[in-house]
């Protein structure tokens, strides 16, 4: 039985090898054809001179339709003109799912398809190498997110996706029926990480998928994304959870450069690597620099996405990609970020990547009786918080938090145009399959 090699492992020395793969191309040249085999890491060329092929294999091979599943079994033999430096001259073959004609979309064509049409048939576009390393990249982003935040001692946690009430109530809920009575998906982990650190679990991590019923068409916005959250106990300010997120990120873009560095090469990128700290604006600031810019923002409104790219351009000029926006407003929070007493402002903070905010955190309300009232500033009522609050009530230190979308990271990394591309499967208003 010949051995079974892909295009990762083959060498010119293997002798006679099976490999399995898509057929991406035929070529044929008079007296010469080549079938151009794709597997997961690349291409192997299958060399077929007529006159030394058997006429029934050389028949089968030259006419596979595109992207035919096929296995072929023959010897390796250098060659000087293939990326991989040798092809295989077939002895056999066997056709293990003929693939039907037309394709739904090219995957070798040079002109690029729509959106909608690749994401309508995400199987083909998948098979397209540039399409799948942002995959590749994101399989590794979220092992290098878990192994910076393990070395800090944080603890891999999963906390529900349907509960009986969101993070921050309202609007961005998806409602479904649990059995007799509704329930929602949850747009955060917020209030169980929270309840956690009651615990004694005093660093938890959850990486895992988020909704938010909002009806925004953008490149950034999706209706469900994986969130990255942490939380974590005993910190004294938000500088803290401020300076953990760098190293996290900092980790994570070094790790990737080097470990995906195949992946990045295929996609014609590379990653820089900011130095630290990353700079700090105050919300104030960044007011202001919007507002000298042309918009006219009023204290406590959200920056927005013309305000954060505002800013983003003026830190380009700095030469800073990821910047801190801390202090905001306590009335643009959510009732969950503690006050700055005797100020407007709150202990918050937004980690933004180039003109985008990638990141919510800040410190925490854990005293009992200000939380409560800060949920009434908000036009909340306690009563639908109970078993929030209980892990108030009962011994709660001080603490805070991140929430961080991965795509969104992965997409400023790599410098993407949509969110979308960074999602197997996206969903959004108007996309609810495949
Ligand atoms: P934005 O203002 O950009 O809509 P947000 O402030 O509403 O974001 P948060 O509630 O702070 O978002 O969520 C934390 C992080 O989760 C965000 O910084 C972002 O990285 C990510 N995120 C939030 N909403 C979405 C979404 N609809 N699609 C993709 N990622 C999202
Ligand atoms: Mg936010």
């Amino acid at each position: 039985m010949a051995q079974i090699r892909d295009s990762r492992s083959i060498t010119a020395e293997d002798g006679t090898v099976t490999v399995r793969g898509w057929a991406q191309d035929v070529r044929n040249m008079g007296g010469i054809s080549f079938l151009i085999l794709r597997d997961r890491f690349g291409t192997i060329q299958i060399t077929m001179p007529k006159k030394k092929t058997d006429p029934e294999l050389f028949g089968v091979l030259t006419k596979v339709p595109r992207e035919t599943v096929v296995s072929v079994t023959g010897e390796v033999k250098a060659s000087s003109q293939t990326s991989l430096g040798l092809e295989i001259i077939p002895s056999s073959a066997e056709i293990l799912s003929e693939a039907q004609v037309p394709l739904p979309l090219g995957v070798i064509d040079k002109v690029n398809a729509e959106m909608d049409t690749r994401l309508n048939n995400r199987f083909m576009d998948l098979r397209k190498p540039e399409v799948r390393a942002v995959f590749e990249l994101k399989s590794l982003m979220e092992d290098s997110v878990s192994e910076a935040v393990r070395s800090l001692g944080f603890v891999q946690v999963h906390t529900p996706k349907i509960s009986a009430a969101g993070a921050e109530g309202g609007a961005e809920l998806f409602k479904v029926q649990y059995f007799d009575r509704p329930a929602y998906l949850a747009q955060s982990p917020q209030l169980y990480k929270q309840i956690l650190m009651s615990t004694g679990l005093d660093r938890i991590y959850e990486i895992g998928p988020a909704f938010r019923a909002e009806h925004s068409n953008t490149n950034r916005h999706v209706t469900e994304f994986i969130s990255f959250d942490g939380e974590m106990s005993w910190i004294e300010n938000e500088e803290q959870v401020m300076s953990v997120i760098e190293e996290i990120i900092d980790h994570v873009l070094a790790s990737m450069k080097e470990k995906g560095k195949k992946y990045l090469e295929i996609l014609g990128k590379d990653i820089e690597i900011p130095s630290r700290p990353y700079p700090v604006l105050t919300y104030s600031e960044c007011l202001k620099m919007v507002n000298d810019n042309g918009l006219s923002l009023r204290e406590g409104d959200d920056l927005g996405t013309e305000g954060e790219k505002i800013i983003g351009d003026i830190m380009k000029e700095r030469g800073a990609d990821l910047y801190f926006i801390a202090e905001y407003p306590e009335e643009a929070k959510p009732f969950y970020i503690m006050e700055k007493d005797g100020t407007p402002y709150s202990f918050s903070f937004d980690l933004d990547y180039r003109g985008q905010e990638i990141s919510s955190g800040g410190q925490r309300e854990h005293r009992y009786d200000r939380l409560v009232s800060r949920m009434k500033k908000k036009g909340l009522d306690p009563d639908d918080f109970g078993f929030y609050l209980d892990a108030f009530r009962y011994g709660m230190p001080p603490h805070g938090g991140w929430g961080i979308g991965i795509e969104r990271l992965l997409v400023k990394m790599l410098d993407l145009p949509n969110i979308r591309e960074a999602i197997l499967f996206p969903r959004d208003p108007s996309r609810l399959s495949p």
